[in-house]
Parts: structure tokens; sequence; C-alpha cells
């Protein structure tokens, strides 16, 4: 019988060949033309990707946060855009998984499970991020229905989604609905209202989506009754699966940036031998290493944790904070060690260079994180006496 060891390193190993074989040789292509990966997305659902940390009694495989981190890890080192499809689904299952009702757990995870529901998360709108206590999506009662009013912001995965995880306001504070819809820009009093453009993270949409009188009934507030008011609460534990996510995402990119540019010195000559022999490109080789190590290491220490069912806010937040620097300062690295090449389409670094500030941001920024990771220290260690 198979450990959870070997079953992780046996489906990490096998996206590590399907990114090699799909995604590598397109992902600067369509990732320039801004082009919806749909063969590569196919395939992700085939091996069970959607399904990957949902319960086999519900359809999935069932698997740990720390097998998803390193398959997470390989789909970034090929295209982080393809982390970005899996990242949202994952965390709006883990909030229906955690916080769900039995019935809302059998009507929905089956169907996210299979990739046939595809989720988001939606929890920004255009005058709140950092600052969650300024939502002003609206959710109103009305007999057995409530009614959704406002503008969301940066819904990644909004328009193809079939379920979004939505937090408006109601008399009891802030509630996470599950909103079921099709696909597509516009359903029954939901628009996408934009479309927006990236430096980078292309490929997957990120939109605007506005609620004009949305009707849903009472039962697709996350967790029934006993859910109203608790929004917050629930999206707060599932953003530290999103954080665990985006460390991983980034080191993915790192590693991708990193191998490069290891290659890259050893092929490259100058001043008759080649730049990995310059102490100068040693030093930063040495830095980048010892910088992908520690992010990776920080990573799966969080999400360990987090399987553990522990909390790890500060390790969550340590984690997202390290690894998306690690990961800017890597790509940055990487592209003064390719020197001219590295600037162009013709390799992609470039590309590495523009995914990576995304992860600096999303998920709470940095400054954000270095908060939240303040606070945890501070409560942590309180003076005595
Ligand atoms: C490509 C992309 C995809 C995204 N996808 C999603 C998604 O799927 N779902 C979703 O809900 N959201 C998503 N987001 C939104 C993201 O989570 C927010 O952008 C992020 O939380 C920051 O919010 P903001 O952009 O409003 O910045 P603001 O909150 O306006 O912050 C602006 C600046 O001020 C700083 N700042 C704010 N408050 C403080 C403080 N107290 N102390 C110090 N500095 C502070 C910030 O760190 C930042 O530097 C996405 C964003 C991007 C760019």
């Amino acid at each position: 019988m198979s450990t959870d060891r070997e079953i992780r390193a046996e489906l990490v190993a096998t996206v590590r060949r399907f990114v090699e074989r799909e995604v590598l040789p397109v992902a600067s292509d369509m990732e320039r033309c801004d082009e919806y990966p749909t063969a590569i997305v196919a395939g992700m659902r085939e091996m069970g990707l959607f399904g990957i940390t949902i319960p086999e009694a519900y359809g999935g495989l069932g698997l740990d946060l720390p097998t998803y981190i390193g398959v997470i890890e390989e789909l970034a080192a090929g295209w982080m855009s393809l982390s970005g499809v899996l990242n949202t689904h994952v965390m709006a299952a883990n909030l229906i998984k955690m916080n769900g009702t039995e019935e809302q757990r059998e009507r929905w995870l089956p169907r996210m499970a299979s990739g046939e529901l595809r989720g988001c998360l939606s929890l920004s709108e255009p005058d709140a991020g950092s600052d969650t206590s300024a939502l002003r999506c609206k959710a109103e009662r009305d007999g057995d229905e409530y009614v959704i009013t406002g503008t969301k912001a940066w819904v990644t995965n909004g328009t193809r989604a079939g379920i979004v995880a939505l937090a408006a306001r109601t008399e009891e504070g802030i509630t996470c609905f599950i909103v079921e819809k099709k696909p597509g820009p516009t359903f029954e009093g939901i628009t996408v209202s934009r479309d927006i453009t990236k430096l980078g993270y292309k490929g997957i949409e990120t939109v605007e989506m506005s609620y004009d009188g949305h009707r849903m009934g009472s039962d697709s507030v996350l967790g029934g009754p006993e859910g109203l008011g608790r929004g917050q609460h629930f999206i707060l534990s599932a953003l530290e699966v999103g954080r665990i996510n985006i460390a991983a995402r980034s080191v993915g990119v790192a590693r991708a940036a990193f191998e490069a540019a290891i290659r890259y010195a050893q092929e490259r000559e100058t001043f008759g031998k080649p730049i990995a022999q310059h102490q100068l490109i040693q030093a930063k080789i040495a830095d980048m290493g010892t910088q992908l190590q520690a992010a990776r290491l920080l990573t799966e220490h969080a999400a360990a944790l987090k399987e553990a069912g522990e909390r790890c806010d500060v390790e969550a937040g340590m984690a997202k904070l390290f690894a998306s620097e690690a990961a800017f300062t890597i790509a940055t690295e990487s592209m003064r060690i390719h020197g001219a090449v590295g600037y162009t389409t013709d390799l992609p670094i470039e590309r590495y260079f523009r995914d990576a500030p995304l992860m600096i941001i999303g998920e709470g920024t940095n400054e954000i994180q270095r908060l939240v990771i303040a606070r945890g220290l501070l409560n942590r260690y309180p003076l005595e006496g």
C-alpha cells in the first residue's frame, strides 16, 4: 500500500510531466496573446485537480495541503496563471467543506470536485481591498430569499465560474453566500461589467462583477442560519489556504527563474569563461538558491500546520511574505544574469518578471502580511505580570 508521501510524490511527478509536455511548449505564446488555456484546463480536470483537497466521500481526491502545494509549485513553474485557475476554486471548495451544512456539501462539492462547477472567491470591491470593513455589497432579506446589490472587483475566474463564494453585508454583519450561476458574462442580475487588463497573470480572467437585484434562496447562506454574520471569520480562515497557495506559486515562479539563470550562467561566456565563473554572478546564484530554499521550507511548514488543523495566520503570512518577495527578487536577478536576452520575449524570463509582483499584492498585500505577522507574534509573546 502506498504511503501519503508516495501518493504525493506520484501526483506531483505526474503534474510535472504534464507541465513539460502540455504547458511549457505553449505557455509564453498563449500568455502573450492573453489566451485562455482551455485544453490545459481540461487536462487539469482529467487529472482530478479540481477535487484535489475535496474529500473522497464527495468525489474528490481527498489529498492534503502539502500535496496541493506541491502541485501548485509545478503548475506555477510552467505558467503561474494555471495555479490561479485552481486557487479560488480550492478556496471556495474549502469554505464549503469547512463551514457548509451537510446539505450544502452534498449539493456543491461533488460537482466542484469533477470540475463541472468551477469556483471563485469574491471578497474585494472597488473601494474595499485591504480594508474589508469598508465592504458595501449588500444582501437584503425578502421572505425566504436574499437580494444582492453592489459591485465586486478583482474576481479571478469570475466569468467562467459556476460558483461564487461571495462576501456581502447582511443585518448580522458580513455573511458568505454561495452563489450558483451559469458561466458567462451575464446571469439573472449578475453582469461582468469589466474585464481587467493586467501586467501579467494573463490568460485567465480577473473581472469586475455587478449585482443588480440578483435573488437567491436563504439556503445559499454558507453554514445555514448560523452562518449569518460569520462570513469574515470563514473567509479569514480560507485566506490562510489562499496565502499558502500564493507562497507555493511564488516558489514555482522563483524555481523556474532560478533554474533558467543557473543554466544560462554556465552557457554564456564573457572574458574567456562562463559567467558562472565570475564571483559576482556566483554571489547572485548563492543568494537566489538560499532564498528559494527558505521560501519552500516556510511554505511547507505553513501547509503542514494548516493541514494539522492548527492556527497558522502567522506562518501562512510569513510564507506568503517571504516567498513572494523572494520570487520578485529571483525573477529580477535572473533577468540581470540573462543580460539583454532576458529583456526580450525570446525567453520566459520577462514573463516571470511580470508575474512575480502579483504575489506581493494578492491575498492581502505584503504590508498587510507584516501587520498580521506582528499582531500574531505580539499575542504569542505577551509581557508577563
Ligand atoms: C490580479 C489580481 C487578482 C485578484 N483576484 C482576487 C480575487 O479573486 N478575489 C478577491 O476578492 N480579490 C482579488 N484580488 C484583490 C486583492 O486581494 C486586493 O487587490 C488586495 O487585497 C489589495 O487591495 P487593494 O488593491 O484595494 O489595495 P488597498 O487596500 O487600497 O491598498 C493600497 C496600498 O496601501 C497599503 N495599505 C492598506 N492598508 C494599510 C495599512 N493598514 N497599513 C499599511 N499599508 C496599508 C497596501 O498594502 C497597498 O500598498 C486580486 C487582485 C489582483 C491584482
